[in-house]
Parts: C-alpha cells; structure tokens; sequence
C-alpha cells in the first residue's frame, strides 16, 4: 500500500513545552496516527494523493501517518498546530492582561466559542464546523466587549484547525 508521512506543527514548541490538553488539562502523549484513506471516498478531498514532484498520481488506497498529541482522559488525539495554537492563545492572553496592568487597567480576559448563528458551543468540533473564539474582556467600570476571531482551517490530512491570534491586535483592540 501507499505510505504517506508528513508532519505539521511547530516540532520546537512539540518537543521543548509540557502539553496539557487543552480540554481537560490531562499531560498529554505523543503518538503516532495512522489512517488509510481511500481516493473513493468521501473524505479522500482533504488528503493529498500526489505522489510527490513529477505530476505523478497514486493508484488505490495511501496510508497517511503524522504524529499527533493523545489525552488519555478525553481518549482523543489532538493535532499538534491545534493544541499549540491553544496554548499560544492562552499566553497571549497572559501576555495582554499584564500589558494592561503595568498600565494600571485590571483586564479580565474569557473565552468560548460559538457557531456563525451566533449559539453557543463546546470546544469539541467537527471536521467542517465552522467556529468563532470570543474573548470577552471585561474591565471595571467599563462596558465589556467581545473580540472575534473564526476558525481556520488546514486545507489537507486531518484538518488541523486554529485561530489567528496577535497580542498587538488584542491590544489595539482593547485600547
Ligand atoms: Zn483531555
């Protein structure tokens, strides 16, 4: 059969950060993901079948493997530029809140997600939901506001997805 490795992610941040799943706060582990697909089938859109540089295409079903993180609490495997992206969310907001407070401003910074009609959701998605973070930031005497910011996503494997975050942007936003 046709083997595919590939691997996405920051291996820096994979290798030299502790992981706590971003969901329940477990350690997580490294492990390895296997997943025949087959170029029939309904998800076969989102893998590549090229195989590899001179136009060359694959005949039959191609076995992708990449690394991924495992909760072993959720029992779920988490891609590497999701979790990493969570935890870059999480010190940025670290980050914005102490910005703010070297200014004398006490900033309080929570998230969740909600869907394009506005309801509220888990952070637990599917392959093709589409999914905005808010940051409510909340400041005494102040109106609260929401800052928005959609999900994307990879084109291709396992659709890894996460939010384009900017300290500068959240801070400009905040000022
Ligand atoms: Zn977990």
């Amino acid at each position: 059969m046709n083997k595919h490795w590939y691997n996405y992610g920051n291996i820096f941040k994979v290798k030299f950060r502790n992981h706590f799943c971003y969901k329940c706060g477990e350690k997580l582990m490294v492990v390895k993901h296997r997943k025949v697909v087959d170029q029939k089938s309904e998800e076969a859109k989102y893998y590549d079948f090229d195989a590899g540089g001179d136009g060359a295409i694959m005949v039959g079903p191609c076995e992708f493997i990449h690394k991924v993180f495992f909760c072993p609490k959720c029992s779920q495997n988490i891609e590497f530029i999701t979790q990493i992206n969570q935890e870059d969310i999480e010190i940025i907001i670290k980050k914005v809140i102490s910005y703010f407070k070297k200014r004398n401003r006490e900033i309080f910074i929570s998230k969740s997600y909600e869907t394009k009609l506005g309801e509220f959701i888990e952070n637990n998605f599917r392959l093709n939901d589409d999914i905005i973070l808010c940051l409510h930031i909340s400041e005494k005497n102040k109106e609260s506001k929401i800052y928005k910011i959609p999900i994307i996503r990879r084109k291709f494997w396992e659709r890894p997805y996460y939010f384009d975050i900017s300290k500068k942007k959240l801070i400009n936003f905040i000022k």
